[in-house]
């Protein structure tokens, strides 16, 4: 059965722009997929659609077989809840320690409440130091999110979605603004989550080498249209 299937999807924005078009596509559990395709070729509207940031105009989205795009209320939220996000803008709260940015994957656990005041059950603190173990940054939790580098702060927000225990992940553009061994170390941490937790990755990229070093699949993006979906094997630079 797949985890994220696609029907024939497309999303018209409001001044008529159309960001996909009639998209079909089926992902299964624990794939590695990267998205790639120049700037404006549809890869933020495609994350955007699958989890829900923004209403598609047509088709239908779901995920492990349930409609996301007809869910509303708690079965939104429960969807939500198993799909982590990933930014290329890290979406920290800077001036928060680096646990609490971790321990904030647990808010879709226990709703708002509980996060405002800033009460987490131990198990919740057990599981954001475990997610900090994986990421290598135990050491940094008590550190305020700002201090870190860049790609230490992208690895808090992996962190961040392992502490939420998604079962997919969604990453737009998460290396766009590193350097290139912190890209390294972030897309390490990324396959190493995938093949250990068997998370279902979805990956944006613009970088076609990177997405070939590292993804099985590749679906490249074009006007909002899939212009390639196979094995990396089969991905060549003439597209
Ligand atoms: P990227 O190319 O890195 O995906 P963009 O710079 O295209 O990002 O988009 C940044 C923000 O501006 C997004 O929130 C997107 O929704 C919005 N945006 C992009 N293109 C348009 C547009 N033509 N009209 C209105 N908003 C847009
Ligand atoms: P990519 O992520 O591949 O750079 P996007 O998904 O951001 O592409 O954009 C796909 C198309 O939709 C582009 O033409 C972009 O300008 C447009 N677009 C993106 N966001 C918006 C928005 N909020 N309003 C209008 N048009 C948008």
């Amino acid at each position: 059965a797949a985890m994220i299937k696609l029907t024939n999807v497309s999303k018209v924005y409001p001044n008529q722009t159309k960001g996909l078009q009639q998209i079909h596509l089926s992902i299964d559990q624990g794939e590695f997929v990267a998205v790639v395709g120049l700037s404006g070729a549809g890869k933020s509207t495609l994350l955007r659609a699958i989890n829900r940031l923004h209403d598609i105009t047509e088709g239908d989205i779901e995920i492990h077989g349930a409609s996301i795009t007809r869910a509303e209320g708690r079965q939104l939220r429960m969807l939500r809840r198993d799909i982590g996000m990933i930014f290329q803008g890290f979406n920290l709260v800077k001036r928060s320690s680096v646990l609490r940015n971790v321990l904030a994957g647990r808010v879709g656990h226990h709703g708002t409440l509980r996060t405002i005041l800033g009460l987490f059950p131990k198990q919740d603190v057990d599981l954001a130091f475990e997610a900090l173990a994986r990421v290598n940054l135990i050491e940094k939790a008590y550190a305020r999110a700002d201090e870190l580098s860049g790609g230490q702060q992208q690895r808090v927000a992996i962190a961040r979605v392992l502490a939420q225990e998604a079962k997919i992940i969604l990453a737009d553009e998460p290396v766009a603004s590193l350097d290139p061994l912190t890209t390294k170390q972030v897309m390490d941490d990324l396959l190493h989550i995938n093949q250990e937790l068997k998370i279902t990755t979805i990956i944006n990229l613009h970088d076609i080498d990177l997405a070939r070093a590292y993804a099985t699949r590749i679906i490249g993006l074009r006007a909002g249209e899939i212009v390639f979906d196979g094995p990396v094997e089969e991905a060549t630079d003439e597209r």
